[in-house]
């Protein structure tokens, strides 16, 4: 009996197992034919400055436009596409797409720094720096419109190349930004000698601040750290108004979050950015 059993589980296993392969494969070829199909799309959320509220860049987020499952969260595929090398290929497009983007706002009157994510299959990618420039001469984009945003883990093993590829795009205007700090395992020193401009807290790290005293503490210190390397802050994740407010006490530099509002299209971007622009003029 118990044998039986043992084997009915090990045949489900199995068939678990063909399944999660099954999923595997067919993700890797529906992100194939998203390349080629052209279903990927960006949407664009806000950074604004923690006093006043003007909008210092915006973060340009991956979605994906699926044909069955509607409109898909990077969550559910980046992994995958770091797996199979296929991020290169799709990092490739939000280059190429980013610098459009900031050529094109140029065109109508909007001057707005953008963000970008790089994965560290990225960065290895010998080619990642000349691309990337190539992209942004090819749109006609000034480097000082665009931010990289690499995380914090990805920035602790960054290679002297690589350190010195970004030195050269810092020469250019462009700038850089450590994502998700707090997350992984920094060595401070090695923070303070990485060429960055600015830090992002991770919501893990902001998230208690209004009503845990210690996070609060905690958030304040990492404030001050991220301030004596020479960085600004930039805290993300914030969902309310109390959270901004202990943010301003605690002297951070810019907010990020639905608090201020959520990733938008392009079209709502620019109307949103509009009518920031009209909010400051009259009040
Ligand atoms: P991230 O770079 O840390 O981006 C912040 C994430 O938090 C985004 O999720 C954003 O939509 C979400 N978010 C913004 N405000 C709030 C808030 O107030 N509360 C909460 N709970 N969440 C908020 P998203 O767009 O799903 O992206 C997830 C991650 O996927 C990003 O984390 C980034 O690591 C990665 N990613 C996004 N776009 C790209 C891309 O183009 N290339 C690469 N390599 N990675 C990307
Ligand atoms: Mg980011
Ligand atoms: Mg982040
Ligand atoms: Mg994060």
């Amino acid at each position: 009996h118990a044998k039986a059993n043992g084997r009915g589980r090990a045949e489900h296993f199995t068939e678990e197992l063909a399944d999660l392969i099954a999923d595997r494969a067919q993700l890797e070829s529906d992100l194939r034919e998203a390349l080629e199909q052209n279903q990927f799309t960006l949407v664009f959320q806000p950074q604004v400055a923690v006093w006043g509220g003007e909008i210092v860049a915006a973060e340009a987020l991956l979605r994906w436009r699926h044909p069955r499952d509607g409109m898909r969260l990077p969550g559910t595929f980046i992994q995958r596409a770091e797996e199979t090398g296929l991020i290169v290929e799709i990092g490739e497009w939000v280059i190429a797409t980013v610098a459009e983007t900031i050529a094109r706002w140029g065109r109508i009157g909007i001057e707005q720094r953008l963000a970008i994510n790089v994965s560290p299959r990225q960065l290895d990618h010998a080619n990642f720096f000349r691309r990337l420039r190539a992209a942004m001469l090819a749109a006609n984009a000034p480097a000082r419109l665009l931010e990289l945003e690499i995380t914090e883990t990805l920035a602790m093993h960054c290679s002297s190349e690589v350190i010195e590829a970004i030195t050269l795009l810092r020469a250019d205007g462009a700038s850089i930004a450590i994502d998700d700090f707090g997350t992984g395992y920094s060595n401070l020193a090695r923070l303070r000698d990485l060429p960055v401009d600015r830090v992002k807290l991770d919501r893990s790290l902001v998230e208690h601040i209004v009503e845990n005293a210690e996070a609060r503490t905690i958030a304040h210190a990492v404030v001050g750290l991220i301030h004596g390397i020479g960085c600004e802050a930039v805290a993300e994740g914030i969902e309310t108004e109390a959270q901004a407010e202990v943010l301003r006490v605690i002297g951070c530099d810019v907010i990020q979050g639905y608090a201020i509002a959520a990733p938008m299209d392009e079209d709502a971007f620019i109307a949103w950015s509009r009518c920031e622009d009209r909010q400051q003029a009259t009040g």
